[in-house]
C-alpha cells in the first residue's frame, strides 16, 4: 500500500525539509536490507550503540530519497543535504515509525491474531499459517519479527487484500507492550506460556505476566491454558473483557474441553469437546510443548469457525517449524544456504537479503533454486512478476525453477535460467552432469512438497560426518549481553584468534562485522590476511605480528601490537623501507602477566622512539588481567589496573592525537565494569562460556557426529586397541567417526567420559582411536545414522574439560580443521 510523503509527514508530526515528490511502498531501519529505493522510507533510528543517520549518505547513493532523521540526526546532514532528497525532521524516529504504522492498521477491519508469552510464539504463528492459510490471504511476521521495531515492520505489511494478520509480540522492559497493542490491535489474542525467558528487567513473574496480558487490553477474545493456575489468576487480575477460550485438559465445565491425550510412538492423538461437540484429531508430534501449541492453535481455529474436519485434516499435517537458514559447504566450491522454513514471499525475501550479504566478499556466482510457491491465495502471474522483481533487485544471478507454475512463468526472469518440472528431474539432470554448479552461493528454497532436504544432501560436499555447529544467533546474543554491560561510548574488539576459539574465523568475523564491532584481533598475520582475502573489512589487531610478516600487514592493513623495543624497530625499519607513514600499531604493557610487553619504565624511552619517527603511530595502549575471573586474585587484579592507568596516561600525555586504552578480557569486562577505559576486549564470553564459572550463557558450537555402526558384543569380549574395553555384561557397542585426530582427546576414553545420543548418556569404550571411536549404547534406544551429541547444546563443554583437568578454551580450540563447521542463525 502507497502512501504520498505528504500523508506520512502529517501523519507523524514531522518537519518536511526537502519537497521532491515521493510515495512510499517499503519502510526501511536496517540499511542492509534495501530493496527498492526510491519507494523506501528510511527511519534513521538511534540505538544505544548506533545511530542510523550514519547510514544516510550510503543509502542516499543507492537511491534513497526519503528519510525520516532526528533533530541531531538531521544537524549531522544538515551541510551537505542534497535537493532532491526529503527529510522528515521528528523528535523521536522510532515513535514516529511507530505512530505511522499504527494508523496504517486503523484501516483495517479484519481479524488480527496478537500471540505473546515466553515461548512458542513463532511455531503457534506459524502453524496457525498452515491451519488458515488455503481459504484466507493472511499477513504474519516474518520469522520473529516481534519486537518495538519488528512489530511495525511486520504490521506494515498489512494491505487491501489482507483477511486476516497474525503477529507476535515480544518484550523485554516494562512499559513495552501498551506500544505494541496499540499497533497490533488484536482481535484475538493468544498467551502461549509464561516462564523465565527474557525475565532479567522485570520484578517478577506476575509483573511480567501482567505487562504481557495489555495486549489483549481490547480483544474480542482470548485463548490460554486454563490449567496454568498462575496464568489463569493473572487474567482473572487484569479484568479483560473478553470473551476466554480457556482451554483445560482437567476441567469439562471449560469452553474448551481436552478430553484425551494419547502419545503414540511418533504422533499424538488428541480428543476434545467444544460447544457441545466431540471431535478429535492427530499430531504428527510427541514433545509436550508441540501438544500445547497445538491447543492454542486448535482454540483459535475453532474460534474462526474452520470446520472440525479441516481442522483434523491440516493438524495432522502440521510441519515443523523451521527457524534457520543453514549455510553449509557444498561440492565444487559451492556454498549452499537451505532455507527449509517455508516459501512465501517474505521469506523469500529475508533468504535473498541473507544470501547478497553472504555473497559480497566472496565472489561467487548469486544462484537461486526455486520451486513452486503454493498456497499464497495470488494468482500465479501476479506472484512471479513479484518474485522476478525480488530476484531482480538482491542481484541474483542465475535461476533454477522447479515446478509447472514457475515454469510458466519463465519469460518474467531477465536473467540466466533453467526450469524443471519436478525435484527428480533436476536432480537427474545435476547427476549426469549436464548442469554444472560450481563456485556458486546457492540459496535452495522450495515448499515442503519439493522434497528439496534431498536435493541439498546430493549437492553437500560431504568429507566427514562429523560436524561443528555454530549458532550465530547465539553468538550475537552473547556478544549483545556483554555490550549491556558498557557505557555507549566504550569501544570493543572481538577475539577471533585461533580460528574464533574453533568456531571458524570467516563466518564469525563477518557476523561481528555485520553487527559493527571496533575490532577483529587475531593471532598471527595469516589469520588477518586470510580474513582480508574473504573481503572481511573491519580492523583487525595481529597479537603476535611475526617479525618476517611485516609485509603481509602493510598490504593488508593488519595493525600489529608491539610489545618490545625490538620489535618496534623492525617495525619502524621496514616501514621506512616501503614509505608508509602513521601505520596503527597497538602498545602492550606488562603490569602482572610478565608474558609480552613493556615495562611500566619502558614509556620514556618508548615515548622518545615514537616521536622521532614517522612511519607508526600508537592507535591504542593496552594490558591484560591474568586472574579477572576470581575474587583470590582482586587485589592484585586492582593494582595491574591502577598501573595501567598511570602508565598509559603518561602514554597518552605524550601524543596529541587519541590513543584507545583497554584492559578489560571477558571476565573483566562483568567484573570490573570501572576498568573499562576506551575499549574492551570479549575472548572466551562471545563463544557462550561464562569467564566465571564457566557455565553456559547461549551455547555457540555444538560437536556432532552419527554413528557407523552396532553391535552386539559378548561380557568375555574387549573393544578397541590393547583390549582396554573391557565389558561389565553383554553389551550393545555403536562406533562413532570421531577420534583423536579431530581433537577428541584420547584421555576421555577408558570409561571416563560420555556423549549423548537421543539425550542418554554414552559411555566411551576403550581407547580412543585416530578417527573412530566406540560407545556404549546397551541401554540405548537407537540406530545406525542416529545423532551423537559430543559437546553443544546438551552436553556442556565442561563435562569434558572438567574430565580432562583443563579450560574450556582448550577443547573449543582443539576441534581439527578437518570438521567441517556448519553455520545457521536462528
Ligand atoms: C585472548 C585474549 C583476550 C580474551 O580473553 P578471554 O578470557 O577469552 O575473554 C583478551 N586480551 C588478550 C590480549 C588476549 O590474548
Amino acid at each position: 500500500m502507497s502512501y504520498s510523503i505528504e500523508s506520512i509527514t502529517e501523519s507523524i508530526g514531522a518537519r518536511r525539509v526537502g519537497n521532491a515528490p515521493a510515495t512510499i511502498d517499503w519502510l526501511l531501519t536496517d540499511s542492509r536490507s534495501l530493496n527498492f529505493p526510491e519507494e523506501t522510507l528510511f527511519f534513521a533510528l538511534t540505538t544505544k550503540r548506533n545511530d542510523g543517520a550514519r547510514y544516510i549518505a550510503d543509502l542516499y547513493t543507492r537511491g534513497v530519497r526519503n528519510f525520516v532523521v532526528g533533530e541531531e540526526g538531521f544537524e549531522y546532514i544538515k551541510k551537505e543535504q542534497p535537493a532532491d532528497a526529503n527529510f522528515l525532521v521528528v523528535s523521536n524516529p522510532l515513535k514516529a515509525l511507530q505512530r505511522l504504522v499504527e494508523l496504517h492498521r486503523t484501516r483495517f477491519q479484519i481479524p488480527v491474531v496478537g500471540i505473546t508469552g515466553s515461548n512458542g510464539k513463532t511455531i503457534v504463528k506459524e502453524w496457525l499459517h498452515q491451519l488458515l492459510s488455503p481459504e484466507r490471504a493472511i499477513v504474519r511476521s516474518p520469522r520473529s519479527y516481534n519486537s518495538q521495531i519488528g512489530v511495525p515492520l511486520s504490521v506494515w505489511q498489512m494491505n487491501e487484500q489482507s483477511e486476516l494478520a497474525i503477529f507476535e509480540a515480544g518484550i523485554s522492559e516494562p512499559g513495552e507492550m501498551r506500544t505494541l497493542q496499540n499497533i497490533i490491535k488484536p482481535t484475538i489474542g493468544i498467551l502461549t506460556n509464561i516462564g523465565g525467558a527474557h525475565q532479567e528487567n522485570f520484578f517478577s513473574l506476575q509483573e511480567k505476566c501482567m505487562e504481557k496480558l495489555l495486549l489483549f487490553k481490547n480483544c474480542d477474545v482470548v485463548i490460554y491454558n486454563g490449567d496454568d493456575e498462575f496464568i489463569s489468576n493473572c487474567v482473572a487480575k487484569s479484568m479483560l473483557s473478553a470473551r476466554e477460550i480457556a482451554w483445560s485438559r482437567k476441567d469439562m465445565e471449560r469452553p474448551l474441553y481436552i478430553n484425551k491425550v494419547e502419545k503414540q510412538e511418533n504422533c499424538t492423538v488428541i480428543s476434545y469437546r467444544y460447544l457441545e461437540m466431540d471431535n478429535s484429531f492427530t499430531l504428527p508430534f510427541i514433545d509436550d510443548a508441540a501438544i500445547e501449541n497445538s491447543l492454542n492453535c486448535l482454540a483459535a481455529c475453532l474460534y474462526l469457525m474452520l470446520p472440525a474436519e479441516l481442522i483434523t485434516e491440516r493438524m495432522a499435517k502440521l510441519e515443523p517449524v523451521a527457524m534457520r537458514l543453514e549455510v553449509k559447504e557444498g561440492k565444487n566450491n559451492c556454498l549452499l544456504i537451505n532455507d527449509s522454513y517455508n516459501s512465501d514471499l517474505g521469506s523469500l525475501d529475508i533468504a535473498l537479503d541473507f544470501l547478497y550479504r553472504r555473497s559480497l566478499s566472496k565472489g561467487l556466482k548469486r544462484t537461486l533454486i526455486l520451486s513452486d510457491i503454493l498456497e499464497t491465495g495470488q494468482n500465479t502471474s501476479t506472484l512471479y512478476r513479484q518474485v522476478a522483481q525480488l530476484v531482480g533487485s538482491r542481484g541474483i544471478e542465475r535461476i533454477i525453477g522447479v515446478g509447472s507454475e514457475i515454469s510458466s512463468c519463465a519469460t518474467r526472469f531477465n536473467i540466466e535460467k533453467v526450469f524443471y518440472p519436478d525435484t527428480a528431474t533436476l536432480m537427474s539432470v545435476i547427476a549426469q552432469g549436464e548442469l554444472p554448479l560450481e563456485n556458486e552461493i546457492i540459496l535452495i528454497k522450495g515448499a515442503r512438497k519439493f522434497g528439496f532436504d534431498a536435493l541439498t544432501e546430493m549437492l553437500e560436499k560431504k568429507v566427514h560426518e562429523t560436524i561443528l555447529e555454530v549458532n550465530l544467533g547465539a553468538m550475537i546474543a552473547n556478544l549483545n549481553y556483554y555490550r549491556s554491560k558498557l557505557k555507549p561510548e566504550t569501544k570493543m574488539v572481538c577475539m577471533v584468534k585461533a580460528s574464533a576459539y574453533g568456531a571458524g574465523s570467516y563466518e564469525i568475523a563477518k557476523t561481528l562485522q555485520e553487527h559493527r564491532v571496533d575490532y577483529l584481533a587475531v593471532a598471527v598475520a595469516d589469520e588477518g590476511s586470510e580474513l582480508r582475502k574473504a573481503g572481511i573489512t573491519a580492523n583487525i589487531i595481529i597479537m603476535n605480528p611475526e617479525m618476517t610478516a611485516f609485509k603481509t600487514m602493510f598490504d593488508h592493513k593488519l595493525e600489529p601490537e608491539v610489545y618490545s623495543f625490538h620489535l618496534l624497530d623492525a617495525l619502524i625499519k621496514e616501514a621506512e623501507k616501503e614509505g608508509i607513514t602513521n601505520f596503527p600499531v597497538h602498545i602492550k604493557l606488562d603490569t602482572g602477566m610478565h608474558r609480552l610487553g613493556f615495562a611500566p619504565s619502558d614509556i620514556p624511552r618508548l615515548v622518545e622512539r615514537l616521536k622521532g619517527q614517522d612511519a607508526v603511530i600508537a592507535r591504542s595502549v593496552f594490558s591484560h588481567l591474568v586472574g579477572s575471573d576470581s575474587p583470590q586474585f582482586d587485589a592484585f587484579t586492582r593494582r595491574q589496573i591502577e598501573t595501567f592507568e598511570s602508565a598509559s596516561a603518561c602514554l597518552q600525555e605524550a601524543f596529541p592525537h587519541k590513543i584507545l586504552r583497554h584492559i578489560c578480557n571477558s571476565a573483566g569486562i562483568e567484573r570490573f565494569s570501572g576498568a573499562q577505559f576506551d575499549m574492551v576486549r570479549l575472548g572466551i564470553g562471545l563463544y557462550g562460556i561464562s569467564p566465571i564459572d564457566n557455565s553456559i550463557l547461549n551455547n555457540v558450537s555444538t560437536l556432532k557426529t552419527t554413528i557407523l555402526q552396532i553391535r552386539d558384543v559378548p561380557e568375555e569380549d574387549t573393544v578397541g586397541y590393547s583390549r582396554k574395553g573391557r565389558l561389565a555384561r553383554p553389551s550393545r557397542i555403536a562406533a562413532i567417526p570421531i577420534g583423536y585426530a579431530d581433537g577428541l582427546n584420547r584421555h576421555l576414553g577408558n570409561g571416563n567420559a560420555y556423549c549423548l545420543v537421543n539425550g542418554k548418556r554414552a559411555v566411551y569404550v576403550g581407547n580412543i582411536c585416530m578417527d573412530v571411536c566406540m560407545i556404549d549404547v546397551t541401554d540405548i534406544d537407537c540406530k545406525e545414522g542416529d545423532s551423537v551429541e559430543i559437546f553443544g547444546d546438551h552436553l556442556p563443554i565442561t563435562a569434558l574439560s572438567d574430565v580432562l583437568d583443563t579450560i574450556p578454551y582448550e577443547v573449543l580450540t582443539s576441534v581439527s580443521t578437518r570438521v567441517k563447521r556448519v553455520y545457521y542463525q536462528d
